[in-house]
């Protein structure tokens, strides 16, 4: 295959790594545990690293092998791992980069787990984190110091909806020999070229858009092959030994091996699927997110709506730029009150009460008072969570009946 195809042709034909026994034109998934050895020495040979072989499904597996491999065709970068979820991924790339005593320089706009992970836990294993408002890049840079390890943001800030410019933000990072590491989470690869960017290890949550509507959790960390990992003092030794793959085995061989994050054949059965459909469902939901947010800002309950690909919206320029004009699918529209934004989600009848990203249902959430209700009012005010926000995730329906639905909501309150 070459590059040059197209990103659905090229994970539609992602070839099997070997000819399957009963010639399956679908990756087969790969359900069992353990992978046996004819000889003594040949199972030496795979736990000493010197032939790759499948041994165990908590560090390798066929399936999961398989996406990675196809994830790899799509992106072209130097290494793909496949995790438990969105968040196992974040956790293993910042515990394999920073050593204790490091510390991360991290946007304060952050979906709330990434914040609760970075403000709670990474702190009492003896990480420190800096949380700053990215887009004063004097901010970011007086809070880089020697110990600062990683710069840490999510290209489309989930659920404030704002836009770096990543390729700013990377050439400060890299002028003082800082690993930028991105949650591309609500922009797959299919709009965003990560590397173009100076991003050299992008992370996500393959849950969302990458499961082809909402059917695993999963996770992925691509190391984009941008850094050196001399100069990263937590891969030293492993980059001695292993050198460009550095990170890559240290996710592969002590984190996420040690803390046991593996995706399972399953996941990775429902993702290989998802990717085949991807750019199709982004398409779709792009042209619906257009559609309601004309809705949105015409109607006179609708108090602001955002959306980057909306004309009128501040980070419309950088969307163009940076993601090919398709901004994901998750807009926010804000009611005059929590009380109206109470009543109006009441009212829906076809878009549904849940949360999560990128079902191919509609979904709607009031934030303040589900994902971020363990966090007190000055928390919120500095995440820039609105009490008179909800977020909408826009799936693939079609979009008149979508309308329908919001309409007559708002009409009864
Ligand atoms: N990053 C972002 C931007 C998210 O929105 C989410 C989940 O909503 C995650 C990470 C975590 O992903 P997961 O639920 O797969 O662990």
């Amino acid at each position: 295959m070459t590059n040059k195809k197209g990103f659905t042709t090229k994970s539609l034909h992602t070839e099997l790594p070997q000819k399957d026994a009963y010639n399956a034109l679908h990756m087969p998934v790969y359900d069992g545990v353990a992978f046996e050895f004819d000889t003594a020495e040949d199972i030496r040979d795979s736990f000493e690293g010197k032939v790759f072989a499948h041994a165990y499904s908590r560090t390798t597996n066929p399936t999961v092998a398989y996406f990675e491999q196809k994830l790899l065709n799509l992106t072209g970068a130097h290494a793909v791992m496949a995790l438990s979820s969105g968040m196992a991924a974040i956790s293993n790339a910042l515990l394999a980069l920073v050593e204790k005593g490091g510390n991360i320089v991290s946007s304060n706009h952050l979906f709330g787990h990434t914040y609760a992970l970075l403000k709670e836990t990474l702190p009492a294993w003896g990480i420190e984190v800096r949380f700053v408002d990215m887009s004063d890049l004097e901010q970011v840079r007086n809070n880089i110091d020697e110990k600062t390890r990683v710069l840490f943001f999510e290209t489309i800030t989930n659920p404030q909806l704002e836009i770096l410019d990543i390729a700013q933000i990377s050439h400060l990072a890299h002028e003082n020999n800082v690993v930028v590491v991105a949650d591309s989470t609500i922009t797959p690869p299919y709009v965003f070229e990560s590397a173009k960017f100076g991003v050299d290890v992008e992370v996500m949550s393959a849950t969302k858009f990458m499961s082809g509507g909402a059917a695993a959790v999963g996770g992925v960390v691509i190391d984009n092959g941008l850094f050196d990992w001399s100069k990263v003092p937590a891969l030293e030794t492993w980059y001695d030994k292993f050198e460009k793959n550095a990170l890559a085995l240290r996710i592969r061989k002590e984190i996420f091996r040690h803390l046991g994050g593996c995706m399972t054949a399953h996941t990775a059965h429902y993702l290989n699927m998802g990717l085949d459909i991807l750019a199709l469902r982004v398409d779709r939901c792009v042209e619906n997110c257009l559609v309601l947010g004309e809705f949105f800002g015409k109607h006179p309950k609708v108090k602001e709506v955002t959306y980057p690909g909306l004309k009128d919206n501040a980070y419309y320029e950088l969307n163009q730029k940076q993601f090919s004009g398709k901004p994901g699918a998750v807009m926010t529209i804000d009611l005059e009150s929590k009380e109206k934004c109470f009543s109006f989600f009441n009212q829906l009848k076809l878009v549904r009460r849940a949360t999560n990203l990128n079902d191919n249902k509609t979904l709607i959430i009031h934030p303040e008072s589900t994902i971020y209700c363990e966090f007190d009012t000055e928390e919120k005010k500095e995440m820039g969570i609105r009490d008179t926000m909800m977020r909408i995730s826009v799936g693939i329906e079609d979009v008149e009946d979508l309308i329908q639905d919001f309409n007559q909501a708002l009409e009864l309150i």
